[in-house]
């Protein structure tokens, strides 16, 4: 839907001066100072705030989020296949919807500045393709407020649990825009299976491809390298991504600039959320001044994995600087950058950005400047989805849930 004619007087633009943006036909139609515009236009007054891009969220789960339920305690124990097998219990006992726990998570996510989500939906023999069609059905119903793009997600293993592969393929074949992996070596000791079943898939279904990689150290390192080797072989340059990829903040710098090379030649982009409690990441500022795409997102907000993430994306920034060390002002836009435009590029968004020309998908913040706005990550004044006001001081505007 193509909102109304908009003109936001006196913003601040990312990197530029003050500037009046009109907004028709759902895009930034102009830029510039002292713009008018018709009697029936309607205005917003900026007051000064900051005009940013909408918030891409490119690593979310939004499919099993506990948002909107009542305060379930974390009880997981410390270790990933732990988790794997706390999640499953908890899922099997609550039978949510994927449908409506997707549409209460997107609403906060619109609220707080997101116009774009990537998100990796569970698909396994616990579930068959019954949350891909739950976040489907979500989509459908919202697909006027937010932008959404699925990875096929084997959460428990694909070797280890045979029929996941095929429901893989059934995910993508019923719309799931990307094929996803796990831990190829840590969760399924079996890499080269793993990894020449999903490429296999990419390749003959045509779909990019995002691998969770927790697995630290040299058996991380290896797995990115067999990555490489198969993006390579199958032509697959710049449609791979690797999320988590922690083993990068592990590794002896000569080890680790072979990884940035690996990534650099195949075009692999890293996802990095900034995790807590002492895990190593990937060091952004190393990784974005070589080159290498970097993107980033809430990973599980509320869920059977985390009760720490809240879903806006600004604060995901500001996290990410905080655990880097990005204290001066490119470090903070770096951050931003992979909040918006860095996620963004992943999901091929072309119209996306603060051009004419561009989607009106605009997030208005009380901030200076992209750096401040970062560092204390306020609320967004407005949100708006292809030149809608959607969100207003922290609220969405949607329609109600039934
Ligand atoms: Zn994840």
């Amino acid at each position: 839907m193509k909102g109304p004619e908009l003109l936001i007087q006196g913003a601040r633009l990312w990197g530029g001066p003050r500037a009046d943006l009109l907004v028709r036909g759902g895009r930034i139609a102009a830029l510039g100072t002292g713009l008018d515009a018709g009697p029936d236009t309607e205005r917003i007054d900026a007051a000064g705030c900051l005009a940013l891009p909408g918030y891409v969220d490119a690593h979310a789960h939004v499919d099993k989020t506990l948002w909107g339920l009542p305060w379930q305690p974390h009880q997981a124990g410390p270790t990933l296949l732990d988790r794997i097998e706390n999640e499953r219990r908890v899922m099997k006992e609550l039978r949510l919807s994927s449908e409506l726990q997707s549409a209460r998570l997107l609403r906060h996510m619109v609220a707080r500045g997101t116009t774009h989500v990537r998100t990796h939906v569970d698909v396994g023999l616990d579930m068959g393709l019954a949350y891909l069609h739950g976040v489907q059905a979500m989509h459908a119903a919202h697909s006027e407020f937010i932008d959404l793009e699925i990875v096929a997600f084997p959460q428990t293993g694909v070797m280890i649990r045979p029929g996941t592969l095929d429901l893989l393929d059934q995910a993508v074949l019923a719309g799931a825009q990307v094929i996803g992996g796990i831990d190829p070596i840590g969760v399924d000791q079996d890499p080269k299976g793993q990894l020449n079943a999903i490429f296999a898939i990419a390749e003959r279904r045509g779909c990019g491809i995002d691998i969770h990689l927790h697995d630290r150290g040299e058996t991380g390192a290896m797995t990115i390298a067999m990555i490489a080797e198969r993006t390579r072989t199958l032509g697959l340059k710049g449609r791979v991504a690797i999320s988590h990829a922690f083993c990068l903040g592990g590794l002896e710098p000569e080890r680790l600039e072979q990884m940035i090379e690996l990534l650099l030649d195949n075009d692999i982009a890293i996802m990095s959320h900034g995790p807590v409690g002492g895990i190593p990441f990937p060091p952004v500022r190393l990784l974005a001044e070589r080159g290498v795409r970097l993107f980033t997102g809430s990973d599980g907000v509320r869920d059977c994995w985390s009760p720490l993430n809240t879903g806006d994306m600004l604060e995901r920034a500001y996290l990410i600087a905080y655990l880097n060390g990005l204290r001066d002002d490119p470090g903070l836009e770096l951050a931003l950058r992979m909040a918006t435009y860095g996620g963004a590029q992943l999901m091929g968004a072309q119209d996306y950005g603060l051009e004419v020309g561009c989607a009106a998908d605009l997030v208005l913040v009380p901030a200076e400047c992209a750096a401040e706005a970062v560092a204390l990550h306020p609320r967004p004044r407005w949100v708006l989805k292809r030149g809608r006001v959607v969100a207003r001081d922290g609220r969405d505007l949607l329609p109600p849930l039934d």
